[in-house]
């Protein structure tokens, strides 16, 4: 098997503003890795957060380069190498799996989700997220998004009642809220306790990802559910953050891939938790990766490629907010004309 790797840009459509700061370009990377005449697409949305850039994931490639050896079944072996070669570089690792993944369905003539023997009936609903803005603009961000039967509000504001409410002003779609660790626990019980007549359906990550104390604080005194997004990035965080919270949100680009994505449902599953699946700012490859497990979750929030004007590719397509499922062989993604 040969591997390449290049960069590519993703240009937001309007600014897209979290807690911890604001973005307007996604730089990420899309492997191709050749067998046979047959070609697996991989992407990878590496994040500062989680200590990858660009660089970082061109460079993990280049290192993998000699060592995928000729047998793109070997999923197990050739992923649990990668794990022997570097630490950590979860997109990078996912990008490898998802061309993985993609090759095999190709080589086999099957779309991903029945190599899994998944049922893309059974696929997710998606939100629509609103980055953060004034009250009045995220008020006609929601009203623009009014084919989205679910938005996720990004919040850790000083206004975040008033936005919900402007919101809610005009919209009577589902609301998930995502704080990205941007509330003290005090804050959170205030502000949670403030939001829960809008008729809330979950908060993501009210507060530091560290603060376990401050996250069972939080949900002894709220009545919204609780999911764990930065605290929760890999498999071996679930046993940890499972008492203090109701859910966890997956990402391909957090936990290293598909592979790694299936057995941390698993788990969660196994500890009672509600599990969602969410993405970084990707093009319709990553996505329609992600896309393809969203039969085993309860939520999805796969949306990063809506909220980008020069997406590249064309594979899951959203229908009045559902995830439809492309069954083209492997993930299912074309080059866009
Ligand atoms: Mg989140």
């Amino acid at each position: 098997m040969h591997i390449d790797a290049k960069p590519i840009d993703l240009r937001l459509t309007t600014p897209f503003r979290i807690s911890r700061g604001v973005q307007s370009i996604a730089s990420n990377a899309v492997v191709q890795i050749n067998f046979n005449g047959h070609t697996g697409y991989g992407e990878a949305a590496p994040d500062e957060f989680y200590g990858e850039t660009v660089e970082t994931v061109l460079a993990c490639i280049t290192q993998f380069a000699g060592t995928l050896g000729d047998d793109p079944f070997a999923i197990e072996d050739i992923l649990n190498n990668l794990e022997h070669i570097i630490r950590l570089n979860p997109s990078a690792k996912a990008s490898v799996d998802m061309a993985l993944y993609d090759l095999v369905g190709k080589l086999l003539g099957v779309p991903v989700y029945k190599l899994l023997g998944l049922n893309p009936t059974h696929s997710a609903y998606t939100s629509f997220t609103l980055g953060i803005d004034s009250p009045t603009n995220m008020a006609k961000k929601a009203l623009m998004a009014r084919d989205y039967p679910i938005l996720k509000v990004k919040v850790g504001t000083k206004n975040d009642i008033a936005i919900i409410d402007a919101i809610r002003e005009v919209s009577s779609a589902t609301i998930r809220v995502d704080a990205n660790a941007g509330w003290t626990p005090k804050e959170a019980i205030k502000t949670i306790n403030a939001l829960a007549p809008y008729n809330i359906e979950f908060v993501e990550q009210p507060t530091s990802p560290r603060d376990l104390a401050g996250l069972k604080l939080i949900r002894e005194n709220v009545p919204v559910p609780i999911i764990a997004d930065e605290s929760c990035v890999t498999v071996e965080d679930i046993p940890r953050v499972a008492k203090y919270v109701d859910g966890i949100n997956i990402k391909l680009m957090k936990c290293g891939g598909i592979r790694h994505a299936l057995k941390m449902i698993h788990v969660a599953r196994a500890h009672h938790l509600q599990v969602m699946i969410g993405c970084m700012i990707e093009s319709s490859l990553a996505i329609s990766a992600a896309a393809h497990i969203t039969p085993l979750v309860d939520y999805a929030d796969l949306d990063g490629h809506l909220l980008i004007d020069n997406d590249p590719y064309e594979g899951v397509s959203v229908v009045n907010g559902k995830l439809t499922l492309p069954d083209s062989p492997g993930l299912g993604i074309k080059a866009r004309a």
